[in-house]
């Protein structure tokens, strides 16, 4: 999507670690014109698909799963990340690996909100290794939900996680993938999406 490519270009920086920072406008102060823009992409893209609710993970994937949602006319869904599970049964729990925080969270989704009548779309700001991804993959699974599929703002193309998911089936689209960037120049390349 040339309109976010443009915004990464304009105003992400590049941080060593292989970090984007794009704190300005996707994941910290967000502009709302650009998260609209996005959820009419997204749309566009799972035109089709019968989804009938939005499953992000806090607090990044909210903002933008809220307003791609306006596009859907679905409810969303956000997992939360727990301090302590409370194993009454009542919750789907999984653990999710943080790629910036370099720790593990319980994270859960109460019974209520997910079941097996369910479609599912998983939004998320970034992909890099796909545990976010996959750790909400892994709480449809255990309620018998279908995934329909993943949309993702950014994908940083050189790791992991984009080609596991897909490798296992799994419809991704990513509005922008990353190729490549270098923290000294602060060059990024984008993957042509045609
Ligand atoms: P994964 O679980 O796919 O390894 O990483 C995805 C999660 O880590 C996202 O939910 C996002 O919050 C965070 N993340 C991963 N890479 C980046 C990055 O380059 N920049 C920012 N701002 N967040 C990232």
């Amino acid at each position: 999507m040339k309109l976010l490519e443009e915004r990464i270009r304009k105003d992400g920086v590049v941080k060593e670690g292989n970090i984007l920072k794009v704190d300005s406008f996707l994941n910290h102060q967000m502009d709302i014109d650009l998260f609209n823009a996005m959820g009419e992409e997204f749309r566009r893209l799972f035109e089709g698909r019968p989804i009938n609710k939005i499953l992000t993970i806090e607090a990044s994937g909210i903002g933008i799963a809220v307003i791609v949602a306006q596009h859907f006319h679905v409810p969303v869904v956000f997992a939360k990340k727990a301090q302590s599970v409370n194993l009454d049964g009542e919750m789907y729990t999984t653990k999710i690996e943080s790629f910036t925080h370099k720790r593990t969270y319980d994270v859960i989704v109460s019974k209520k909100f997910l079941s097996k009548e369910d479609h599912i779309l998983v939004i998320d700001d970034f992909l890099a290794n796909g545990c976010a991804v996959n750790g909400l993959i892994d709480l449809i699974q255990s309620a018998g939900a279908t995934i329909e599929g993943v949309g993702i703002a950014v994908e940083k193309g050189f790791q992991t996680g984009g080609k596991l998911l897909r490798d296992k089936g799994i419809r991704v689209e990513s509005l922008a993938i990353i190729e490549s960037m270098d923290a000294a120049t602060g060059e990024i390349v984008f993957r042509d999406q045609g």
